[in-house]
């Protein structure tokens, strides 16, 4: 099927065409500089921009495809989760263009979006096992289908992004943190401060990041001569703190991969997944098929939540005019509404 997609959950504004695998488009408008001076996302500006550069995204979404509106067969739109405004105004314009032409609406879960990447670029089938890290998620997910997802644990505090983010703060680094903590340690010494390894000595998959930040700050502030932290022990602080990141992402992952023995591949997404250092721990531990779609498909965009809503569409599932944001919707078998019922 010919799907528009529509992705406004948080600070990227993107629309996408999709004919089945194939991307027709892809436009990402990227609000970074908006938010760049206030140090994180404001969603009073993110609402607004959405809002203003819409229906422009769209319009370029279609035209580079070379699709007229009328030819399309679905709008997929993100319902959430995410900031309400932005998402609320991706439904908004998605129901207009459905209301205007009959084509119909489908809501989809951003997070759906993340995790079905794989079967849009590498064909992934399932069930298959998959790992959101990015600056706000960091979750393992059993993928049974394209409505079929069991949460078998994350992280219990801060997402891996946001540490890399707040360790870049602390040790006067470039934001976004996740590629200048990256750059910093590759000039670093791994085994030169001792980091803890969270929750290792806990069953199951949970992961936490919060003490690692904490042990950076101290780490620092051992460091500091005359005031000032010297660049060698901030790249040894850099690059102990990706492998205690990377050690623990690879545990718990291997932990997951154990508890779904039939789980065709291994897959991951998000910003995180980016990390050098942190790709080759996974894949390291990885006892079959290894997945990571390229950068671009791994981070927020449209074609993602196209390609979610062609699965749904394809499973025969459609939402009406009633369609409303969920600013919160888990991406759980037991919290997300079974195909048919609630939709
Ligand atoms: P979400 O999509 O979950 O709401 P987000 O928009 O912050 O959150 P992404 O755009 O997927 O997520 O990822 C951004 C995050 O990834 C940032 O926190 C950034 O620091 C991190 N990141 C990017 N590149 C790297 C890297 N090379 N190493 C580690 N972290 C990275
Ligand atoms: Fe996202």
């Amino acid at each position: 099927p010919l799907i528009l997609g529509i992705e406004s959950s948080c600070d990227d504004t993107a629309s996408a065409v999709l004919r089945g695998r194939k991307i027709l488009s892809n436009v990402v408008s990227s609000q970074t500089d908006l938010h760049a001076a206030f140090g994180g996302v404001v969603p009073e500006i993110a609402a607004r921009a959405h809002v203003e550069k819409l229906d422009l995204c769209v319009e370029q979404a279609l035209s580079q495809a070379k699709v007229a509106l009328a030819e399309i067969d679905a709008i997929a739109v993100t319902a959430g989760p995410g900031l309400i405004g932005g998402v609320m105004a991706g439904v908004m314009v998605a129901k207009g263009l459905a209301m205007g032409t009959g084509i119909p609406l489908i809501g989809v879960n951003h997070l759906a979006g993340h995790a079905l990447t794989p079967r849009l670029t590498d064909g992934a089938t399932y069930p298959y096992l998959m790992l959101l890290v990015s600056g706000g998620h960091c979750q393992f997910l059993r993928v049974d289908g394209p409505d079929a997802f069991t949460r078998l644990g994350g992280t219990i505090d801060d997402a891996p992004g946001e540490a890399f983010d707040k360790v870049a703060k602390l040790l006067g680094l470039l934001q976004p943190g996740g590629p200048a903590v990256e750059r910093a340690a590759a000039a670093g010494d791994p085994a030169a401060f001792a980091f803890p390894r969270p929750l290792l000595d806990r069953e199951g998959c949970d992961l936490s990041f919060s003490g690692l930040k904490t042990a950076v700050l101290r780490a620092r502030d051992t460091s500091l001569v005359d005031g000032a932290l010297p660049r060698s022990l901030r790249n040894d602080i850099c690059a102990g703190f990706q492998r205690a990141v990377a050690e623990t992402l690879a545990e718990k992952s291997r932990r997951a991969l154990a508890l779904c023995p039939d789980a065709t591949a291994f897959a991951v997404a998000g910003g995180v997944a980016a990390n050098g250092a942190i790709r080759s721990a996974l894949e390291g531990i990885c006892d079959r098929p290894f997945l990571a779609p390229p950068l671009p498909l791994c981070t927020d965009n449209a074609a993602m939540i196209a390609w979610a809503g062609s699965e749904l569409f394809e499973a025969g599932a459609h939402d009406g005019m009633n369609l409303a944001p969920r600013p919160r919707w888990p991406l759980d078998s037991s919290a997300t509404p079974m195909l048919g019922s609630g939709r």
